[in-house]
């Protein structure tokens, strides 16, 4: 095997596709420090700051105080603390989901979910969005089923394929992301949900993007709907500042995940420091408005600064603003150039996007001010 990985290793490396870890250490809030140096982060998830909020840390610390660093076993055996009940029943609130289930991480969720489901259907047939996140492929194909894929946020596509393939199949599913992770573009819920009752198929939506930022409250855009998606999945790694991951549906569906989802049964359950912090991040995220405008403010001057430099923005309307380049070398050598310049943007490469469409990844915090769009695009002009 050491002689596979070695050969492995070289062929990433002669493709250009070889990836490694660099660490940075946090600084304030929207920025970290890599080398001794403070650099702008315009890569990471933490958009609305909390990942470093005085009351998320303050609770977390608490409940560690109070009930030790890890949760001792899995949820079924004796790892379930009121807490976790408690932090339950506040997320199906927060969503406006009858019931709620607490999972390790988005990973983790999704790539136990869909076996579990899809264990009650094998004759399923399973549209999902061309574009969604690597976990959800990853659990469709654990449960050892093909997806039928649609074009990326083309209900038009989804409704032909819809007619074509779904004659016989014993169960119908659709899957997709309330926000497109590297594209920042929104999918209709409202027409989606339309679209799946008229088929009686199940709507699976992820909301790992848009959880904390958009929708009434932060409560993501699926909140909004009068009809719910049959599950919603989010996390709490990303604008809830911390880890972990939620689904919210029906009761049922969520005393059958305790039964039969594998991801959930046997891992142990998420430890009171991260609880304290979900916990915290549930009470500040829905009176967050200021800080939901003024991100949607800063995507919208970066977008027009962008544009008015000849970048192509896609079809982001959210927080996550991806500047099309195309090339991978050439995306390399733009996100060098920035961090020399003290600002962080790592290139997104295939086979995180599809070939041809490498670009840099660029993610706002309501911690961002204005100087720190002007920075970027000062650096961009400058880098040109
Ligand atoms: C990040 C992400 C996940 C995984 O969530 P983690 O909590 O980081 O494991 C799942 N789905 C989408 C769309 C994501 O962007």
């Amino acid at each position: 095997m050491q002689q596979r990985f070695a050969a492995a290793l070289a062929d990433r490396k002669a493709n250009g596709q070889f990836r490694e870890l660099h660490a940075v250490e946090p600084a304030r809030p929207g920025y970290v420090r890599r080398n001794g140096r403070e650099i702008l982060d315009l890569s990471s998830n933490d958009y609305l700051g909390l990942a470093h909020h005085p009351a998320l840390i303050e609770r977390s610390c608490e409940w560690a105080r109070a009930m030790g660093t890890g949760a001792r076993a899995s949820r079924l055996v004796v790892g379930t603390l009121e807490a976790h009940s408690a932090i339950e029943a506040k997320i199906a609130r927060f969503k406006g989901s009858e019931a709620a289930l607490l999972f390790a991480s988005g990973w983790q969720a999704n790539a136990a979910i869909f076996p579990a489901l899809l264990s009650l259907a094998p004759g399923a047939a399973i549209f999902a969005d061309r574009l969604v996140h690597a976990s959800i492929h990853h659990g469709i194909s654990a449960a050892g089923q093909r997806q039928i894929r649609f074009r990326h946020n083309d209900l038009d596509h989804l409704e032909q394929l819809l007619d074509e393939r779904a004659k016989g199949a014993d169960a119908l599913f659709i899957v997709t992301e309330s926000v497109f992770s590297m594209d920042g573009d929104r999918c209709d819920l409202v027409r989606l949900s339309q679209i799946a009752r008229a088929h009686g198929a199940f709507l699976i939506v992820d909301e790992a993007h848009a959880t904390g930022v958009l929708g009434e409250g932060g409560a993501g855009l699926s909140a909004d709907l009068p009809d719910k998606p049959d599950l919603v999945m989010g996390t709490f790694s990303k604008g809830l500042g911390s880890f972990g991951a939620y689904v919210a549906g029906s009761q049922q569906l969520c005393d059958y995940l305790v039964n039969a989802c594998g991801g959930f049964i046997y891992s142990t359950a998420l430890p009171p420091p991260v609880l304290g912090a979900i916990d915290a991040a549930l009470d500040l995220v829905p009176q967050m408005d200021a800080e939901r405008r003024h991100l949607a403010a800063l995507a919208d001057s970066l977008r027009a600064g962008l544009h008015d430099l000849g970048f192509d923005t896609g079809a982001s309307d959210t927080q996550i603003v991806p500047l099309l380049v195309g090339a991978e070398e050439e995306a390399l050598a733009m996100s060098r150039s920035l961090e020399e310049r003290g600002i962080l943007c790592t290139a997104i490469r295939p086979p995180t996007v599809a070939k041809g469409s490498s670009r840099l990844r660029l993610a706002l915090s309501s911690a961002h001010r204005e100087v720190d769009v002007d920075a970027l695009l000062h650096g961009l002009a400058k880098s040109r």
